[in-house]
């Protein structure tokens, strides 16, 4: 889009004097939030300062008028402190992964990322990441106290600037232009009643949407040639009509649609809205399926799935016989397994004429994907999108989760209710739940004074009912506020969003092939992201977007497109995959983007260590078995081997445990010690954490899975009915590979022999001077906080995962004899000279 920047105050501006006033102590409250985080003394004493003022305000001769003001004023201030003290001490529920110790890290981390990319060119470099940040602060501190101090009747007109001050200042840059030039099309909003049905209110959704036009047209495109690239604004329509239209054309009468999403999120609410459409139960003609969750049947006909899914379903069906049309939705995700699904149905396409494949992508690079399937046609799907006023903040933003909810009650206190919803980009759970925690508290201090703000969070884990929640029309009067990761970039669209916040940052995955070590880090996003993200204010009327960085920052720091995950992921899993797919040369493989050599490498290196693949890079016995398990190849050996050790019962407890990630335990802020003792009550005999793991499983198990006992135990229930439901899975795997179920509880050693089987890559050895270091490639590691081990630490170590935060965490850690490496895996230990 054109980049030029016109310079002007954009903030936004209400001409509630007094409206702009709450903004302001609220701003002032969560500043001394922040704070004192870091300067606990110091925002004491700023806190007296603020009240001294009240009283010198007092001593001012005022009108009847202005006492009354001033009440009002002091009144909603006390409840805003209130609310914001409230805040403070009011219980949090926090996975391990927030350990105290670790959490204020992160934050660290998170600020250090932030000033990296929030640099300001002016400012000199001190050294200090923080440095100018406070500088900045302090300097707009000492001028709003300097303000308030000297305020008076002369100087009421200072009032607006005083106010502007405190808030996040933005400036308007530039106005993103709609992509397309035909303007005319206004959209009219659908009635919702009259008499008529959900379903028929439904199909007159359909008819609404900017596909639907060209419904003939596409239909044709299909008919005439095998492979499509289509390519349309996010919201048009391509997700949940494309499969309809060919299904109500007759394409499943010899086969089914298949359609590919990046994120299982969106590939289980997609089928919901499309199985609402249809008139028909999720599961029935309309299903999904998702890693350990397949809601599919023999009538299914539309089946979404995970990329990832559909790459396992690979396994068993090369051809993809039993499908007629095979869509790759979001192809512009380019995530790992899209990529590898792209060379491989390019291949099938090739020797199954009459499979019809459509790649379907929301940005405009569909050149590169025509490019790469020997020049598909390109079907563009003409979009409606208003122009989008994007504003940046004028000054970096160090505390971006504050700087988003005070940007968020701004636009609410100061635009009416009726006017349009707020989605506020976050990058994952923890910050959704802290942000809609403190936004819920703030709003509190308001009371009944404002319009209602619906908060609604969206991620992965959220359960369904509450995921349906964000769909819902937003009654009159009140106004929705929408809090989601990347997932609402473009996977899944959201009506009558108007504003959006953007503080720039996502999840990303990086991997580092000379270490083997991948990690999941907040980082900048870059500024096709950027402009997405943007454009999801402007799908129903003009919108407006709030950056909280810099115009600098923007241009001059975030690069223009995100790097492929293939070139930033572990390709063990991937190789595995493609080996037993019978492709044994991976350096030809015709990738859209390769991967590194050396992260190709280093992935045939550790499948060779497990016994997957033999000298020649063939897949063996072991291996063909591992590729059975939609888990990482470590894990699937630790289960392969658990038949040698007769623990298998106890082994894919362990792994599905692992396979929940880290919300087993929680933590509530005011019962740390009651939660640790918990905890540490499944660590009999200092027996590491993945037995540990296993006694949390089996207890819950003997109480007959209850959730009372979770409750007792600081326990997630909902974490251990998935572990249940994986289980379930695994041991259905475990048949299929002819892995007889045998129990062995009492002998620990086995079961450490068959962890060790899969993870000995992992293990690390303690040093003269107390630290661990990893033995394959020395480097200095540290017992993650969580762990049950960090009170008695051994001398040698094997460990589920590394965790980067200021340290190299392991996580999930438990003792290994030394000589069990040998006799485990001689080989690996060889290469090593
Ligand atoms: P695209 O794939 O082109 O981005 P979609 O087909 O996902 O577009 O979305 C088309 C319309 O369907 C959007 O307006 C959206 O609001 C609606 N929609 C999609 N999923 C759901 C859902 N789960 N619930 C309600 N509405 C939905
Ligand atoms: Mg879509």
């Amino acid at each position: 889009h054109k980049s030029t920047r016109k310079e002007g105050n954009g903030a936004v501006q209400g001409s509630n004097a007094v409206k702009m006033d709450h903004i302001m102590m609220l701003r002032e409250v969560s500043r001394q939030k922040y704070l004192k985080k870091r300067e606990q003394d110091k925002v004491e004493e700023l806190g007296d300062d603020i009240q001294d003022e009240q009283y010198l305000f007092e001593g001012l001769k005022l009108t009847e008028a202005e006492h009354c003001d001033l009440r009002y004023k002091k009144e909603l201030y006390g409840l805003v402190k209130k609310s914001s003290e409230e805040a403070d001490s009011v219980k949090e529920y926090r996975m391990p992964e927030s350990y105290d110790q670790e959490g204020s890290i992160n934050q660290d981390k998170r600020f250090s990322a932030a000033s990296k990319c929030h640099r300001d060119p002016n400012a000199e470099n001190t050294g200090k990441p923080f440095a100018e940040q406070e500088a900045w602060e302090q300097n707009q501190r000492g001028k709003a106290i300097l303000k308030f101090g000297s305020r008076d009747r002369k100087q009421r007109g200072d009032e607006y600037e005083f106010v502007f001050d405190n808030q996040i200042e933005f400036i308007k840059a530039a106005v993103m232009d709609s992509m397309n030039d035909e303007q005319e099309s206004v959209i009219e909003p659908t009635e919702k009643s009259g008499g008529r049905s959900a379903f028929d209110v439904l199909q007159e959704e359909r008819k609404a949407l900017p596909i639907y036009q060209y419904r003939e047209e596409l239909l044709q495109a299909v008919n005439d040639h095998q492979v499509l690239v289509i390519v349309g604004e996010t919201g048009s329509g391509k997700t949940t009509q494309i499969p309809q239209y060919l299904h109500e054309a007759g394409f499943t009468k010899v086969g089914k649609i298949g359609c590919t999403q990046p994120r299982r999120v969106a590939a289980m609410s997609v089928a919901a809205r499309v199985s609402q459409e249809m008139g028909v139960k999720v599961g029935h003609e309309v299903g999904y399926a998702i890693r350990f969750e397949d809601c599919t049947s023999k009538k299914t006909v539309l089946k979404y799935m995970t990329d990832g899914m559909l790459l396992r379903e690979l396994l068993g069906e090369p051809a993809l016989a039993s499908y007629s049309v095979l869509m790759v939705d979001e192809a512009h995700e380019r995530t790992l397994s899209t990529d590898i699904l792209f060379g491989l149905v390019k291949d099938i396409a090739r020797f199954r004429p009459d499979l019809k494949l459509l790649i379907s992508s929301a940005t405009l690079d569909a050149e590169k994907f025509s490019d790469y399937f020997d020049f598909a046609p390109i079907f563009k799907i003409p979009g409606r999108r208003y122009p989008v006023d994007i504003h940046f903040t004028k000054a970096p933003e160090a505390d971006y989760l504050d700087a988003a909810v005070v940007t968020a009650l701004q636009i609410h206190l100061t635009q009416p209710p009726g006017d349009g919803d707020i989605l506020i980009f976050l990058t994952g759970q923890e910050e959704i739940e802290t942000v809609e925690e403190i936004l819920k508290h703030r709003l509190q201090g308001f009371g009944a004074k404002i319009a209602e703000l619906i908060i609604c969070p969206i991620y992965a884990n959220l359960r369904t009912e509450l995921q349906a929640k964000i769909f819902k029309p937003t009654p009159q009067g009140a106004r929705k506020c929408v809090l989601a990761t990347n997932i609402a970039e473009t996977s899944l669209t959201i009506d009558g969003i108007k504003y959006v916040i953007d503080p720039g940052f996502c999840k990303m995955k990086s991997y580092n092939p000379r270490t083997g070590m991948e990690s999941l880090l907040v980082a900048p996003i870059s500024k096709a992201s950027a402009d997405q993200r943007a454009g999801r204010s402007g799908r129903t009327g003009p919108g407006k977007c709030f950056r909280l960085y810099t115009a600098h920052i923007y241009y001059n720091d975030l690069e223009d497109n995100t790097v492929p995950e293939i070139k930033r992921s572990n390709l063990s899993n991937v190789v595995l995959t493609l080996k037993s797919l019978g492709i044994h040369n991976l350096l030809n493989f015709d990738f859209m983007d390769p991967p590194s050599t050396e992260a190709l490498l280093k992935a045939l290196e550790l499948l060779y260590a497990l016994g997957a693949l033999n000298k020649h890079g063939e897949l063996t016995k072991v291996g063909r078995r591992m590729a059975e398990f939609p888990l990482d190849p470590m894990l699937s050996k630790m289960i392969v081997a658990s038949e040698k050790y007769k623990c298998s019962e106890e082994i894919i407890s362990i792994a599905a445990m692992l396979s929940v990630g880290n919300s087993i335990f929680y933590r509530p802020n005011n019962k740390k010690v009651l939660a640790d003792n918990a905890r540490m009550y499944f660590h009999v005999g200092n027996s590491g954490d993945h037995i540990a793991l296993l006694n949390v499983y089996n207890s819950w198990k003997e109480t007959d899975y209850s959730t009372q006992w979770c409750h007792e135990n600081f326990i997630q229930v909902r974490s251990m009915r998935r572990a249940r439901d994986i289980r379930d899975q695994l041991k259905r795997l475990l048949e299929r590979v002819e892995i007889a179920l045998t129990s062995n509880l009492n002998d620990l050693e086995a079961i450490k022999k068959a962890i060790t089987s899969g993870f000995f890559p992992n293990s690390a050895v303690m040093q003269k001077n107390g630290l661990y270091r990893t033995v394959k490639l020395p480097q200095t590691v540290y017992i993650h906080p969580s762990s049950g081990l960090l009170q008695a630490p051994p001398s040698w170590v094997i460990y589920h995962e590394l965790v980067l935060t200021s340290k190299e965490y392991m996580r999930q850690v438990t003792e290994l004899k030394p000589e069990w490496l040998v006799e485990i895996a001689p080989h690996y230990f060889q290469l090593k000279d």
